[in-house]
């Protein structure tokens, strides 16, 4: 069996300021609105089309068995975040 995939998000009420052009979708839990970001629209594009998106509060009240391994962020993430910061300053 293959590992559930999870796109972890900010919904949209707790962070107003989104990452650059990201686009507001569902949570697939608590439908409430959340910013995918355009790396993680990225990855579900390409290499994870089934991966789930989920916000923060969902996650944080799942089993830790259930959300498995956490992966690092990958090389556009960390970029998107780094210009994220910069922008507040
Ligand atoms: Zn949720």
């Amino acid at each position: 069996m293959t590992e559930p995939v999870f796109i972890v998000c900010n919904p949209v009420t707790l962070s107003p300021r989104a990452i650059k052009a990201s686009s507001v979708r569902e949570c697939s839990r608590c439908y409430c609105s959340v910013w995918v970001s355009p790396s993680s629209v990225n990855i579900m594009a390409n290499e994870h089309p089934e991966a789930e998106i989920v916000c923060i509060p969902c996650v944080s009240k799942m089993d830790e068995t259930e959300i498995g391994e956490m992966e690092p962020l990958n090389a556009e993430q960390f970029a998107e975040l780094r210009e994220h910061r910069k922008e507040r300053q």
